[in-house]
C-alpha cells in the first residue's frame, strides 16, 4: 500500500468560469466520470509504482466554487447542476464519490433514500427555483444500506418489528421500504425458484436486491411527481454506491472481472412494466 492524496486545489490564475452541462446527459457523464477517477484513486493505494498524478485525486474549484465574493461583494448565488436524493450513510458523501466541489450538488439525505413529504419539498425547491442550472435528478442508494436491511430483517421475521424499529419515526422509514423488499422477494423467487429462501445466503441476497430496487423505486416516484409540477422534462437517474469497490451502479454486479467502465447511472423506469422487468433483472443478478 502507499500514500494517495486527495486535494482541492483553488488556483487564483484559472480564473475562468466552469460551464454548466449542457443537458442531463452531459451532467450525467460529468458525474460518472467523477466516481471513475474516485475509483481509480481508491485503488492506486495498492500500486507500487507509477507517475504521481495516479496517486492524487484533484477537485479543481474556481472562485465560485470557493465562495468568494464578486467584484462588488456580492454573495455567490446557489447553482447546483443536479439534485441528489441519497441516504444518510456516513460513507456515502455524494460530493466525493462523484467528485464534485461545493455548489455543484443539491444534496438532500436521509435514511435509506426514501421519499418523504419534506425530502420531496426539498428537491420540488431545487427544480423550482434553481432551474436555470439544474440539468438532471439523481437517487442514490448504497450496498449493504441499514434501513433497507432493517426492512428485510423484519420482513422476514414480523415477530422482530418493534424490537428493531423502537420508536414510530423509527418505524415510519423501515415502513416505506417494506414494498421494495416484498418486490425483491418475489422476484427473487421468480429467479430463484420456490426454495430460494432456504438458501443460507438468501437474506443477503434479499438485501442486495432491496436495496436496488428501493433506490430505483424512489426514481420512479420522484419522476413521477416531477411529471406533476411541470418539470417531467428533467431527467431522473438512479444508481447504487457499492461500499467494497467504490463504484456506483444500476444493476448488483457479482460476477468476476467486471471493471471500471461498468460504473453507471440509468434512467428511472418510465412505467411499471419497465419497473418489474428492471427487478427481476435485478433479482436475477443478485443470485448470480
Ligand atoms: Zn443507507
Amino acid at each position: 500500500m502507499r500514500p494517495i492524496d486527495f486535494i482541492y486545489r483553488f488556483d487564483p490564475e484559472r480564473q475562468e468560469r466552469k460551464p454548466l452541462p449542457e443537458n442531463g446527459a452531459a451532467a450525467r457523464r460529468l458525474l460518472e466520470e467523477g466516481n471513475r477517477l474516485f475509483v481509480r484513486w481508491i485503488e492506486s493505494c495498492k500500486l507500487d509504482s507509477g507517475p504521481p498524478e495516479q496517486h492524487r485525486y484533484i477537485v479543481h474549484y474556481n472562485a465560485e466554487d470557493l465562495g468568494l465574493p464578486g467584484a462588488s461583494g456580492e454573495v455567490v448565488k446557489q447553482a447546483p447542476f443536479a439534485a441528489l436524493l441519497g441516504c444518510a450513510d456516513a460513507r456515502v458523501p455524494a460530493e466525493i464519490i462523484f467528485g464534485q466541489p461545493r455548489n455543484n450538488l443539491f444534496v438532500v439525505r436521509l435514511a435509506g433514500n426514501v421519499l418523504s413529504d419534506e425530502c420531496l419539498g426539498s428537491l420540488d425547491f431545487a427544480v423550482n427555483h434553481l432551474g436555470d442550472s439544474i440539468r438532471i435528478v439523481v437517487v442514490l442508494g448504497h450496498t449493504m444500506c441499514g434501513a433497507v436491511a432493517a426492512a428485510v430483517d423484519t420482513y422476514l421475521n414480523p415477530w422482530s418489528y418493534l424490537e428493531e424499529t423502537t420508536t414510530h419515526a423509527l418505524r415510519s422509514i423501515v415502513d416505506r421500504i417494506f414494498i421494495p423488499v416484498r418486490k425483491a422477494a418475489r422476484s427473487l423467487r421468480s429467479s430463484g425458484g420456490i426454495e430460494v429462501d432456504r438458501s443460507l445466503a438468501y437474506r443477503d441476497a434479499l438485501v442486495e436486491t432491496a436495496v436496488f430496487v428501493n433506490t430505483a423505486q424512489t426514481a420512479y416516484d420522484l419522476r413521477r411527481s416531477l411529471d406533476e409540477i411541470d418539470r417531467g422534462d428533467l431527467q431522473v437517474v438512479y444508481g447504487v454506491y457499492d461500499l467494497s469497490t467504490h463504484r456506483v451502479r444500476s444493476l448488483p454486479q457479482h460476477r468476476p472481472g467486471s471493471d471500471v467502465a461498468e460504473i453507471c447511472l440509468a434512467d428511472a423506469p418510465a412505467s411499471l412494466e419497465e419497473f418489474e422487468a428492471l427487478t427481476n433483472l435485478m433479482a436475477f443478478n443478485s443470485l448470480a
